[in-house]
């Protein structure tokens, strides 16, 4: 027989990934605070939960996906209707923790659900919303080879690629790191076009020079800040996401407090932060991360 799943939190990821594993024939008991995405979730066909704990209760795996780290400890260890996630579940029971929160935030969940009998994995993940929908979803997976070996049936309802990195943290850590290269390397390309309109230069020419040379990266080759060279990405329907300056900000952040936890000498990764930092304060929250192209082009007209 298909595990049983509590699944709570069933916002913009969570919602098409519990509505997946019923697809797949899971049974999935869900709990959310806001009562619209619980009712959406109830036309997918997740069973509805009053609280958290009564999805939990039921269930031998534990998903959430929360929007940040205060949330999961509300969610595991918090009262209300939202909290008191491991008590209620059977001992034995495995958590995934699936949302995007600090490395250090991710050992404690962890610590906390192993001292209550759990199994714990950290397994954020990339792919946004449409990912999501898709069940294509990359997990970045942190914990025991025996809990990832546990989990990867219902790992790979959701997602396509399925990283075991590590202990517990090390999907957080993979996460931070990989998101620190993509704020970075987003700027970069973004002030070479912008510098390549002021010497005189078209954005096909300097794309098809850097696409097959060393300048070579995703922020270049598929989500290109200008218009034209790469039709699907964002820049050509005028920055809509693709992902959210917000959540750049927000990774951002992460990144500078595993910098700081760390004692890592890192200018470019808390330059992009302060830069991300700016831009979703800015407007550009709900735009496409790539839309960093106008704030810089802007502050270029003297
Ligand atoms: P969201 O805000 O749409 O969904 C989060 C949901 O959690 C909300 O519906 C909220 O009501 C609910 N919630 C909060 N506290 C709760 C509690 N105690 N009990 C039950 N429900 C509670 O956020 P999202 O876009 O689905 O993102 C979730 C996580 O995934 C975040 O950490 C985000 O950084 C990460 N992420 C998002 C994307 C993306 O493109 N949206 C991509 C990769 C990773």
């Amino acid at each position: 027989a298909r595990r049983t799943i509590g699944f709570i939190g069933l916002g913009h990821m969570g919602g098409p990934m519990a509505a997946n594993l019923v697809r797949a024939g899971y049974p999935v008991t869900g709990f959310d605070v806001v009562p619209e995405a619980l009712e959406a979730a109830q036309a997918a066909g997740v069973a509805v939960a009053s609280s958290s704990a009564e999805a939990a209760s039921g269930a031998d795996v534990v998903i959430t996906m929360l929007p940040a780290g205060k949330h999961v400890f509300a969610a595991y260890e918090g009262e209300g209707p939202g909290g008191g996630l491991l008590a209620a579940a059977k001992p034995g029971s495995l958590f995934l923790e699936c949302s995007t929160i600090a490395v250090e935030d991710a050992r404690t969940a962890h610590e906390l659900a192993l001292a209550a009998g759990h199994h714990s994995l950290d397994a954020p993940v990339s792919g946004g919303v449409m990912g999501a929908e898709a069940g294509t979803l990359t997990f970045m997976v942190g914990g025991t080879a025996e809990d990832f070996a546990d989990a990867a049936e219902i790992l790979e309802v959701m997602g396509k690629r399925i990283v075991h990195c590590g202990g517990a943290g090390a999907g957080q850590a993979a996460k931070v790191c990989n998101n620190m290269i993509l704020g970075v390397s987003m700027i970069a390309v973004s002030e070479a076009f912008v510098l390549g309109e002021k010497l005189g230069l078209t954005h096909q020419a300097l794309f098809d020079v850097a696409a097959n040379a060393s300048g070579q990266c995703w922020a270049l080759t598929t989500n290109c800040p200008v218009p034209g060279p790469v039709p699907a990405s964002p820049a050509n329907r005028d920055y809509q996401p693709g992902f959210a300056g917000a959540l750049m900000a927000k990774d951002l952040g992460l990144a500078v407090e595993a910098l700081n936890a760390t004692g890592t000498a890192a200018s470019l990764g808390r330059a992009a932060e302060e830069i991300y930092r700016h831009f979703a304060l800015d407007g550009g929250a709900g735009t496409d991360f790539s839309g960093i192209i106008n704030t810089i082009r802007q502050a270029s007209e003297g």
